[in-house]
């Protein structure tokens, strides 16, 4: 089954176009990380109007790459929700026109759920079921999933994502949006040990993360120390990373040892995290659980990853109505779903 996926919950306008949920033929990501630059963060009507501007192309330039014409494509998959409700009501627009137009059934996905299916279209794709962390822009949790629409949360955070961390460690050191990649980068030059923070763990046992607390200390090191913070930028982000990564890890691993799972999976923006990546392959291995980590375009937000998940819903007889809306924010959690119980 060949489905168009179609993604623009965000700052990213994207499609792609996947078989069988695991082989893309194309993926094209039109990234507005310039329209929002100048502002520190995402300005959500500058979002929506780019998101206009760029659905039709986008759309088109994944049909082309992918070498098919539309009659070649099964169904469409699009996200419909969470998100900046502006910008999800381009795609999902367009995308139920373009479906309905030519007759094709669609289906609504979940930005976390495309988000959780991106390891699939890896060449070394996992068995089910697995433990897979979540780590976003907007979300940080942990999932046991035992399979496509099965999905079980066993922790999230209590306030910040992880990537919004990221992106108000980078903000606070004057480094710009997005802020992941900078201080990634950043944090491989620096000396991990020589600013430390605390690890906020909160209750060792448990799957929930927090991170405003450290965001907060990190704020206070540079109001404390203004006339060497620029300096050591570069150790401020490792001690800060090291931090990050440290709870990840931990958590993701303890999942799997009390769900005596074998493997676990990375997923959404912060996947791309080189320290992370690095400290979870060593970790996992020691430990004689295999990681699964994303091919780096399928982290951040993309369309493959979206098609990947429809994919499931469409083959389980899921189907979209036009009267259909999308929503902002994460009140569905990805539930227990069975294969008659559409969303
Ligand atoms: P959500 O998926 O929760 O709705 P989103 O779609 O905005 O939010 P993603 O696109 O999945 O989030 O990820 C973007 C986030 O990932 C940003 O916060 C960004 O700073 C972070 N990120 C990207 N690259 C890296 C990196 N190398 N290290 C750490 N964080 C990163
Ligand atoms: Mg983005
Ligand atoms: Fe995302």
């Amino acid at each position: 089954m060949i489905v168009l996926g179609i993604e623009s919950s965000c700052d990213e306008t994207a499609a792609a176009v996947v078989a069988d949920g695991r082989e893309v033929r194309s993926s094209v990501v039109a990234s507005q990380t310039a329209v929002h630059h100048p502002y520190g963060g995402v300005v959500p009507e500058l979002a929506s109007r780019a998101h206009i501007e760029a659905i039709g192309p986008v759309v088109e330039q994944a049909m082309a790459d992918a070498g098919l014409s539309p009659e070649a494509i099964d169904g469409v998959a699009v996200t419909r929700g969470p998100g900046l409700v502006g910008c999800l009501l381009v795609g999902f627009c367009f995308a139920k026109a373009w479906a309905y137009g030519r007759g094709l059934p669609w289906v609504g996905v979940d930005h976390l759920e495309g988000h959780l299916h991106a390891v699939m279209l890896a060449a070394d794709a996992p068995p089910f079921p697995f433990v897979a962390l979540l780590a976003s822009g907007g979300h940080t949790g942990v999932y046991y999933m035992e399979g496509p629409r099965r999905y079980t949360l066993l922790g999230q955070t209590r306030d910040d994502a992880a990537g919004e961390a990221y992106d108000k460690v980078a903000k606070m050191l004057g480094l710009g949006y997005p802020g992941g990649a900078v201080i990634d980068d950043l944090a491989g030059r620096g000396d991990a040990e020589r600013i430390v923070f605390t690890r906020p763990y909160l209750d060792k046992t448990q799957f929930d993360f927090s991170f405003s607390g450290l965001k907060t200390a990190v704020h206070r090191y540079i109001q404390t120390h203004p006339d060497t913070y620029r300096t050591d930028q570069a150790d401020i982000a490792a001690g800060f990373q090291a931090a990050v990564v440290d709870v990840l890890v931990h958590k993701l691993l303890h999942a799997a040892a009390v769900h005596n799972c074998p493997r676990v999976v990375l997923a959404g923006g912060v996947a791309a995290n080189g320290g992370l990546r690095a400290r979870l392959t060593a970790e996992a291995a020691a430990a004689g659980i295999a990681a699964h980590i994303p091919p780096l375009a399928f982290c951040g937000d993309n369309a493959a990853m979206i098609a990947a998940a429809g994919y499931h819903h469409l083959q389980a007889g899921c189907r979209g109505a036009l009267t259909d809306d999308v929503y902002s924010r994460n009140t569905r959690p990805l539930p227990a779903a069975g294969p008659t119980d559409c969303r």
